[in-house]
This record gives C-alpha cells, structure tokens and sequence, in this order.
C-alpha cells in the first residue's frame, strides 16, 4: 500500500512536506495565526485563477463548490444553460436541476470539446427566455477532454449570464485567465492538480456575481457565498475550517510558486504527452479528439477483448499502479490516467512499464519497447528543453 502510486485523477500523489503539515497543532480558527494563513493561501490563489478579486475557502469537496455557486447565482425557475461533455458536465447540470433551475443543455458528443460556434449560436437562438447562467467545465476529467475556455469566453462575449466554470481538475495545471475571460464563479478543490489531500473546495467570485447574490433566492446556508466573503474579510470562514487542510495548501502553494505555474504547466503537459505517444505506439486508442486533449488525464479505450476491471486489478496487485476505469455509460470501455500529483518523469515511466506489462500479459499485441521508447521520448525532449533554457 505505501508502495501505490495514485494515477487516479484525484485523490493524487501529494509531497511529503504537504503531508507533514497535516500533523502540525491545530490554531484557533477565529485567531491571529489563521487570519495570516488565510491570506497567504488567497494571495497565492489569486494568479492561479487569473483574478484579482475574491477567492473563498469551503469545507468540502469539489461538488460542494459546486453547488456553492449556483445556489447563491440563481432562483427556482431561473433558466440556464449546462454544456457538458461528459460525467462532471452532467453533475453540474443535476445540481441545476435539484434546485428548481430551468436546465437547456447544449450537446456534445463524448470526447469532444465544446464547439464555440455551437455555443454561440445556441446564444444567438436562446429567444425571449434569456438564460440566467452559463455553466462550463474547463477539463472534464470523465472523458479527459479540455475545453478551450478563451474559445469559449469569446463566443460567449457580452452575454450577460453569470458563467459558472467547474475548473477543479484543471486549475493550476493550465494557464486560467478568469477577469480576462469574464467569468464569474470558478470552483476548484484540494485533491486535483494543486496536490493537497480532499476537503477543500475554492471558489473564485467576480464582484459582479456578489453583486446579483442578493437577488438569487436559492435557498442556501452552510454555503452562502456572501457570508464567507463578510467572514473572509476578518480573516476566517462562518463555519469551522478544515484547518489541517489549509496548513497543507499553504505549503502547497509556497512550492507551486517556487518553482513557477510554467514548470506546473510544462510538467502536466510533458506527462500528457508522453502518455499519449505510449498509447499511440502501443495501438490503443486515446477516447479524446485531437484538438481536445487534457493535460491532467489521459481517457484510453480498453483495446477489443480485455477486460478494464482485470486490467486495472493486476496493475494494482502485480505493480502497486492505480488508475481509474470508465464512468456511466463508459464504465468498462476507458482506462484513464492522471497526470496530476507529485510525480516525477520516472514515476510515470514506471506507470507507463506497468501498462505495458499487463497489456501484453492480457494478450494484446503490439511492440512494448517502441512504445515505451516513445514516452521517454517525450519525457526527456522536455527535459533537455528545459535545461538548455
Ligand atoms: C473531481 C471533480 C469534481 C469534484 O468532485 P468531488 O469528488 O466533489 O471533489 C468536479 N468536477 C470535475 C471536473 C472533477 O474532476
């Protein structure tokens, strides 16, 4: 078990020095010594959003985020419109629904990315019923497609829907231009690509969603936005904080920025690709479409004739590599890995051994050398790149 290495897309791999600072005391959450942490993790999260406004702290994971955002964005009956491309996209579109919202949805085929022409036009025809709210996922970590979120600002412009962007298996693996792209409320969490353990959701608020939070009447409580903003400007959060969590984000974030958001961005997409270019030689298909790749997971098809959950049991038992299967309508067809935690270019390496062992153990054929010679290959062009910067 100490010896797993998490490819799962989140819970992730975390360093060890986050780790440690999960088992330091506790302080008063109301006190000096909190208020301080708080706006360090702020002002670390602040460019990773690419904003300069609010960013607030909620116990609890992703989902509740989620759900954090469009309760204090809307009221029963408000109508929006959900673009999902897979199992995230559709959980944003059920939290829309459970509260009474009016839910148009914009169809993507699985393994696509959002059209923006599709999405403009689906603006330009939305007749007298405007929609209230505009809900996006940057990186759906279901099929491992991400969207091109400035494709999709721009075909959005001046539409005055509050856009809502699930961001929590992208932030700070990619470059995140909130106030540039006009967005309004962007949730990310702990356990994706920041590498903290889960429990903490961070939800980014333009001033222009604080300002219609008066008027959604969504009924809300644990998480009303503008009580943690009021709490947020003395330094803390209305209910009691996972204060473990923010010590390990904090330390988290101090690494992220030492080393630099391009080193993040550089070392998720080398990882990506490498992934991928192991796949291609390995004659397995990778379910995203060329254009729509993520950076943080990389969906496979499970090749003719194997079984996923065999697969995933022996790369498990036999090698101590965990990856995630298939979800809904495609559990069973997918093998995705992640690409987010604390990883270096030979922990992958060994993920990507692992695969190709159990592959060729469970029958399928293809040229294991070529294909682990073609990750390395990308593995260390971005090294000897980067060293020669
Ligand atoms: C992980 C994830 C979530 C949130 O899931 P939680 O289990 O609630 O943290 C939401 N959206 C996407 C795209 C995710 O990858």
């Amino acid at each position: 078990m100490a010896n797993h290495l998490l490819f799962i897309p989140g819970p992730v791999a975390c360093a060890p020095e986050v780790l440690e600072a999960m088992a330091l005391p506790l302080v008063d959450h109301r006190g000096p010594e909190f208020a301080a942490l708080l706006e360090r993790i702020v002002r670390g999260l602040r460019p990773i959003f690419g904003t300069e406004h609010d960013v607030l702290l909620l116990g609890s994971s992703g989902s509740g985020g989620l759900e954090a955002a469009i309760v204090n964005s809307f009221s029963p009956g408000d109508r929006v419109l959900v673009c999902p491309v897979g199992v995230f996209g559709r959980r944003l579109a059920a939290i829309a629904t459970a509260n009474g919202l009016d839910v148009d949805v914009l169809d993507t085929p699985l393994g696509h990315a959002v059209d923006p022409r599709a999405l403009a036009a689906r603006l330009a025809d939305e007749g007298t019923r405007r929609y209230a709210g505009i809900l996006l996922t940057h990186n759906e970590t279901s099929t491992g497609v991400q969207n091109d979120m400035a494709a999709l600002a721009a075909a959005i412009g001046a539409h005055p829907a509050t856009v809502i962007v699930d961001s929590v298996s992208g932030l700070g693996a990619s470059e995140f231009a909130m106030d540039a792209w006009r967005f309004d409320i962007v949730v990310t969490a702990s356990q994706k690509a920041l590498a903290v353990p889960p429990g903490l959701a961070m939800v980014a608020v333009s001033p222009r969603a604080f300002d219609r939070m008066a008027r959604a009447r969504a009924p809300r409580f644990y998480f009303d936005l503008g009580k943690a903003r009021e709490f947020a400007a003395l330094g803390q959060t209305p209910w009691t904080p996972p204060v473990s969590l923010a010590f390990a984000l904090d330390v988290a974030l101090a690494r992220y920025h030492e080393a630099g958001a391009a080193h993040a961005f550089e070392r998720h997409a080398r990882y990506a690709r490498a992934i991928r270019a192991f796949a291609q030689a390995a004659n397995v298909e990778v379910f995203s479409q060329p254009g729509a790749h993520s950076v943080t997971v990389v969906a496979m098809n499970v090749p003719d004739g194997l079984d996923a959950a065999a697969l995933r049991t022996d790369l498990r038992e036999d090698h101590g590599i965990v990856m995630g299967g298939g979800q809904a309508e495609l559990k069973g067809k997918l093998l995705r890995m992640g690409t987010m935690g604390h990883f270096s270019n030979a922990d992958v390496r060994r993920g990507l051994v692992a695969l190709g062992t159990v592959l060729r153990e469970h029958g399928h054929a293809f040229d294991y050398d070529a294909a682990l010679h073609a990750a390395g290959e990308e593995l260390e062009r971005a090294l000897t790149a980067s060293a020669t910067r």
